[in-house]
């Protein structure tokens, strides 16, 4: 779908799956105002097809666009382009456990010139991929690498949108993740290097006591991490499990301390392709240490299933998250 200046949305297209051209001066190959959304198709127990929340992914992308001073695409437009695109391509939901179908919409400027200024033109897009499990061990815990020398958002920047440069920009501190041997890397925030943000793709939950008492707590939304639309659902669903949830600031060192003293029990990413991953080891130049046991914890197992249970048609849909398609 198409959006010039002063004729607004048009030239809805459903066409095969290749290549596109694009002008050498095209705004998006040199000014990066590129704004993505992930969400995910499944089949569901009576062999039906549904999407999680994407009211909620078309929200963020026009809260995405807004940031990057972009066209904002209508929540309508953009939810029954997931209709269309999952009804054409309904053979490819796969059936069974985490698989799904990961929908991928995504929006570039296509003005052509090389003055830097808002682009006129923008082209939005929606692609598919079927997907099995994001991490191939499945539940197995990732190792994390703190992240201290480099950042990924700042306050006034960018991070509360889903935009390309954000991605560009972690690569780096990616990289240095794995030479340390570790998965993932968990950025801290930019100006104190200190508290704790979130992973490359993912939230970050902590679970202090256990059982009963667990209470559960992530990151309150600095402006300069994403609001996961998993992170917003766990909080309801953790909630619902009769669960204590706190949205606050965490540090580095109450991560550590909370780990060596036995009160943080449990810790996890959570995201849309990852949906609830534990993490079992972390790597910092504030030291090392192994969270909890290193195993998956029993509350970030339950929290786990709730969610897939529900995503997979399992589970009462009482918070009417759920959109059929199929
Ligand atoms: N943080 C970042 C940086 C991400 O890319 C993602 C994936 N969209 C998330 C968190 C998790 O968000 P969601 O639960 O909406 O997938």
């Amino acid at each position: 779908i198409r959006w010039t200046e002063g004729r607004g949305w048009h030239d809805a297209q459903l066409v095969p799956y290749g290549p596109i051209e694009l002008d050498p001066a095209t705004a998006i190959l040199h000014y990066g105002q590129s704004i993505f959304e992930g969400l995910k198709a499944y089949r569901t127990a009576d062999g039906g097809i549904q999407t999680f929340r994407p009211y909620a992914n078309a929200a963020r992308f026009q809260a995405s666009a807004r940031r990057l001073a972009m066209a904002e695409l209508p929540q309508e437009t953009f939810v029954a382009a997931v209709e269309a695109l999952v009804q054409q391509d309904q053979a490819w939901v796969p059936t069974g456990g985490e698989a799904s179908l990961y929908l991928r919409p995504f929006m570039i400027a296509t003005e052509v010139g090389l003055g830097v200024r808002p682009a006129s033109e923008y082209l939005f897009m929606l692609i598919a991929s079927p997907a099995g499990a994001y991490f191939p061990g499945g539940v197995e815990p990732v190792s994390v690498w703190l992240s201290e020398e480099y950042v990924r958002a700042a306050p006034g920047g960018t991070g509360a949108a889903k935009c390309g440069g954000n991605y560009a920009a972690s690569l780096v501190a990616q990289a240095q993740a794995a030479q340390q041997g570790c998965d993932q890397v968990v950025w801290l925030d930019a100006i104190e290097r200190r508290w704790i943000e979130e992973m490359g793709g993912m939230n970050l939950y902590f679970v202090f006591g256990e059982g009963e008492d667990a209470r559960i707590v992530t990151p309150e939304l600095s402006g300069s991490l994403l609001p996961g639309i998993t992170r917003d659902s766990l909080l309801s669903i953790a909630a619902d499990l009769g669960y204590a949830t706190e949205e606050r600031k965490i540090s580095t060192d109450e991560w550590r301390d909370g780990n060596a003293d036995g009160t943080l029990t449990e810790v996890f990413a959570c995201g849309t392709a990852a949906v609830i991953t534990p993490v079992g080891s972390v790597k910092s130049a504030r030291g090392d240490w192994t969270v909890g046991d290193g195993t998956p914890g029993p509350v970030t197992m339950r929290l786990r299933e709730s969610l897939l249970a529900l995503q997979t048609g399992h589970r009462e849909d009482t918070h009417n998250w759920m959109h059929r398609i199929a």
